[in-house]
């Protein structure tokens, strides 16, 4: 689907212009022709940008800016003030309404389809980004993004200038507001630094590197290829050649300002990717968490059934060389329900919290243990013999058995037992469900001969004196 674009103009004719060239890059465009019209499609129709006109009668672009962005609905719509003032304090006045770039009329081509286009790419990877958070906020695994940035905090800049005078005077405007400013004379010196620390935002100047013409440009696609300063946002400092900027947006950079650089416009400029950046980054942030709360269980820290199954599914669908020989283990607390009927629910999630900690002590660390139900776990052994996985499932039992839990009760422990289900696969390719139901099996019959027993797919129940001794081989191995 291609991008929408909404064009706001009061005269007739400029819409009409801006609509043919922007049709013409196959765009979809909507049109409208007052502020009042326009934030009326922008709350129908949601488009993905807005080519703004600020001098129009009754509602000026200033104000429709600042209502959209003032819309948590509207507030993430890039907006472009379109308009024939080159004040440099009008461009402030519009960056302080949230407007996210300007151009000036009369419109240039390349400029116009280059910050189209590098707008609408910042917004597809933010929507992107906010629709797995709205799934994960949803789903009731993360709060709501508290709107809480709004003021930009200090910051750490990056600039990169090889002219003294003009790296001062950006160095001077820019720790004016307070941020943190590292300074490179060089691409080389930039990585160096950029290696070392983590930079919010990176100032490039396109004229760096004086023998090479290119060299600014250069160095700007490099870093949109470098790992750690690919997420980065790239504020271009530019000679006035339409081209040069058309081509910097076009390989990543964020916004660009053009020489002499006006202070004010510097710093409203440099907020606006600032606050970008760390939305971007809690956006990041919170769906990492969200990921890792969808797989995991929130009581004992280990994966759940959804992460077991993928897993597993992964595991034993390999052949070939790759596979390596897999066992698996089901374990069921035995009486549990009488350790919550006794002592109370809170002393019952003391003891998953222990026995998961201590069968997860006993396993290797690329092992998986997840917990697949209330009091129930599986474990899967990758790599190990058959009878490695017998002696690592009946010492698994005695581990549990042995020692008591330390919980909240009178004695400040409790004695629990495990009954253990085990399959070994090997490198036989199954289903992860032929599996499991096999492994339920064993568990069952553990538990309907006697409990606190571990009884093994096609071999019955494992003698507990035949495991008392680790196997010579497992000696030698050092486990
Ligand atoms: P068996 O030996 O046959 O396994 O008996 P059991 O009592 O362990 O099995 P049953 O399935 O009857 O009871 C399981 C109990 O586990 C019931 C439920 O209250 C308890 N349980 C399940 N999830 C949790 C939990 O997250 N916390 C606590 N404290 N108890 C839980
Ligand atoms: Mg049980
Ligand atoms: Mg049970």
């Amino acid at each position: 689907m291609s991008a929408r674009i909404l064009v706001v103009d009061d005269i007739l004719p400029n819409v009409k212009l801006l609509e043919a060239k922007l049709k013409n890059e196959y765009y979809n465009v909507l049109c409208a022709y007052s502020g009042a019209e326009a934030l009326e499609i922008i709350k129908n129709e949601k488009p993905d940008m807005v080519l703004l006109d600020v001098m129009m009668p009754e509602m000026d672009g200033f104000e429709v800016c600042r209502r959209i962005k003032n819309d948590p609905e509207t507030e993430h719509i890039p907006v472009v003030m379109v308009t024939a003032l080159t004040d440099a304090a009008d461009r402030v006045n519009g960056l302080e309404a949230g407007a996210d770039d300007f151009l000036t009329k009369p419109l240039d081509d390349v400029a116009l389809m280059a910050r189209v286009r590098s707008l609408i790419r910042l917004k597809m990877t933010m929507d992107e980004w906010r629709a797995r958070e709205n799934t994960a906020t949803t789903l009731g695994v993360i709060e709501d993004i508290a709107k809480d940035n709004d003021k930009a905090e200090p910051a750490n800049v990056l600039v990169i200038e090889d002219q003294e005078f003009e790296a001062e005077r950006l160095i001077r405007s820019i720790e004016a507001d307070g941020h943190m400013v590292s300074h490179a004379k060089s691409g080389m010196e930039a990585l160096e630094l950029i290696n070392h620390y983590l930079f919010n935002v990176i100032v490039l100047s396109l004229e760096i590197d004086p023998d090479n013409d290119e060299g600014g440009l250069r160095f700007l696609s490099h870093l949109r290829s470098n790992d750690k300063a690919r997420s980065v946002p790239i504020l271009m400092v530019s000679q006035n050649d339409t081209q040069k900027i058309a081509r910097g947006l076009e390989i990543g950079a964020h916004d660009y300002i053009v020489r002499p650089v006006d202070k004010n416009e510097l710093r409203a400029r440099l907020n606006t990717q600032i606050r970008r950046y760390r939305f971007q980054e809690k956006l990041r942030a919170n769906y990492e968490v969200s990921l890792s709360m969808a797989l995991t269980d929130s009581l004992t820290g280990l994966f759940n059934r959804r992460y077991l199954n993928v897993h597993l599914e992964k595991l034993l669908n390999t052949s070939g060389e790759q596979r390596k020989p897999v066992a698996v283990l089901m374990f069921d607390i035995d009486h549990f329900k009488a350790v919550n009927d006794t002592h109370g629910h809170s002393v019952g999630d003391e003891v998953l919290k222990a026995f998961s900690n201590r069968i997860k002590g006993r396993l290797r660390s690329f092992d998986i243990l997840a917990r697949t139900g209330g009091e129930e776990f599986v474990a899967v052994l990758v790599d190990v013999s058959f009878e490695k996985a017998c002696y690592i499932a009946e010492r698994l039992r005695r581990s549990v058995a042995e020692d008591p839990f330390p919980a909240s009760v009178e004695e400040g422990e409790l004695f629990i037992t495990t009954s253990i289900g085990m399959v070994y696969v090997g490198t036989d390719v199954l289903k992860v469900d032929d599996v499991l139901n096999r492994v339920d099996k064993q568990l069952y019959e553990a538990k309907e001969t006697g409990r606190n027993r571990a009884i093994v797919d096609g071999q019955g129940l494992l003698a507990p004196d035949d495991y008392k001794e680790p196997p010579r081989f497992m000696m030698e191995q050092g486990q």
